[in-house]
């Protein structure tokens, strides 16, 4: 029994020192750190005041009050920490399937390479309103710095895609831009493959059109939903803001996790084409990672077995988060998981209080029975050792 009891000790103390060995290296980092550049979302219309540039993020704030508040973007994604939510309702789009009878604007705006989108194009579903979209628009950085926006556990992707829909109840993007559920951007990580992406294509080859800062023209229409990558079910999602000023903490994001590629040539086109000024190329255009501040980041999907959390029937335990990254696609090395880290800590500490608690009890027993005993034979020798006299 006491056997038992210190082997149920020691494999719970083991528990406890991975469960804080690994906890230590998913909970470095709330957010930000400091890089250089920094992303681009200008809705069109937006007003966004005077003059800013990546190499002076920690500046914007004094100028666009709203960026350093407490839900700006981007954001490291820690897939360990994320929630799988399995009510976050699939996203539909509609009206993304664009031929070539239409034209599309392609511009550089100085900081970024942006196609203008027809607001015919609509999320139908996966958000309490219908969205529609204004813009595309891409981050990026050079051969050697990737440029992406959001991280993956603090890795960053070569570049990024944002799609830019506002809620339809308003307007258009510019009255949207402000109102607190007024944006929804989808974004993608662009990862390097092996082979030319057609789709990408329609956009890339028309690069040395718009080499100079405000310049634009336009490109036949194509099938946008093919920039995105093919499983769209699979994304975290969060509360966020522009990445760039004036920074308004206005948009639900919907980061997806498989990541879309392009080829090594298509990448460096997009990092050397386009020039900001007169001779400054446009490279870098992504802003650091930007602290959570108790934000949570919601998982639409998880590849491992789930635990319900009671009372939060959308929200499950992932039971063996580490173990099943092979079958990701995506940035990921793996979904994630529910439950803070925190909270596990806590229950194993309970759990070995518990076990400690309980040892110390038994033995504490264990010595009095002991103690008595002894005391029992003591009396005993004294009693008897008339007798043993008698013997001798
Ligand atoms: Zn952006």
């Amino acid at each position: 029994m006491i056997l038992k009891i210190f082997l149920t000790f020691l494999f719970l103390h083991g528990l406890v020192l991975n469960a804080s060995s690994s906890s230590s290296s998913s909970e470095e980092e709330d957010g930000g750190s400091s890089e250089k550049d920094s992303g681009e979302h200008h809705p069109k219309g937006v007003p966004h005041g005077g003059h800013w540039g990546y190499e002076d993020q920690a500046a914007w704030s004094s100028e666009f009050s709203h960026c350093s508040g407490k839900s700006q973007s981007p954001i490291d994604i820690d897939t360990r920490r994320a929630l799988y939510d399995r009510s976050l309702p699939p996203i539909t789009l509609e009206g993304y399937d664009l031929t070539d009878s239409l034209a599309l604007t392609l511009l550089n705006n100085g900081h970024t390479l942006q196609l203008v989108l027809p607001n015919t194009m609509r999320i139908t579903s996966g958000f309490d309103n219908e969205f529609r979209a204004a813009q595309l628009h891409f981050h990026w950085g050079t051969k050697e710095v990737p440029g992406s926006e959001h991280t993956i556990d603090n890795v960053h992707f070569p570049a990024e895609i944002h799609i830019v829909h506002y809620n339809s109840k308003y307007a258009n993007l510019s009255e949207a831009a402000s109102k607190s559920d007024g944006l929804a951007v989808l974004g993608g990580f662009i990862g390097i493959g092996l082979h030319e992406n057609d789709n990408y294509e329609k956009i890339l080859s028309a690069l040395a059109d718009v080499s100079i800062e405000e310049s634009n023209t336009e490109i036949p229409a194509f099938n946008v939903r093919h920039l995105l990558p093919n499983k769209l079910e699979r994304f975290y999602r969060y509360n966020g803001s522009l990445t760039t000023p004036p920074c308004f903490q206005t948009v639900n994001w919907t980061m997806f996790n498989d990541t879309i590629t392009v080829s090594r040539r298509q990448l460096a086109a997009l990092e050397d084409t386009l020039k900001a000024g007169q001779h400054q190329h446009l490279t870098k255009n992504f802003r650091a990672p930007q602290l959570l501040h108790g934000r949570h980041v919601l998982a639409s999907f998880t590849d491992t077995p789930t635990i319900i959390v009671a009372g939060h029937p959308g929200i499950s335990i992932n039971t063996l988060s580490e173990t099943d990254a092979s079958n990701s696609e995506g940035p990921s090395t793996g979904p994630s998981e529910v439950l803070a880290r925190g909270d596990i800590l806590a229950i194993a500490f309970g759990a070995l209080f518990a076990v400690t608690l309980l040892l110390f009890t038994l033995y504490a027993y264990q010595q009095r029975k002991k103690y008595c005993s002894i005391k029992k034979d003591s009396r005993q020798n004294v009693i008897y050792k008339p007798a043993t006299k008698e013997e001798a």
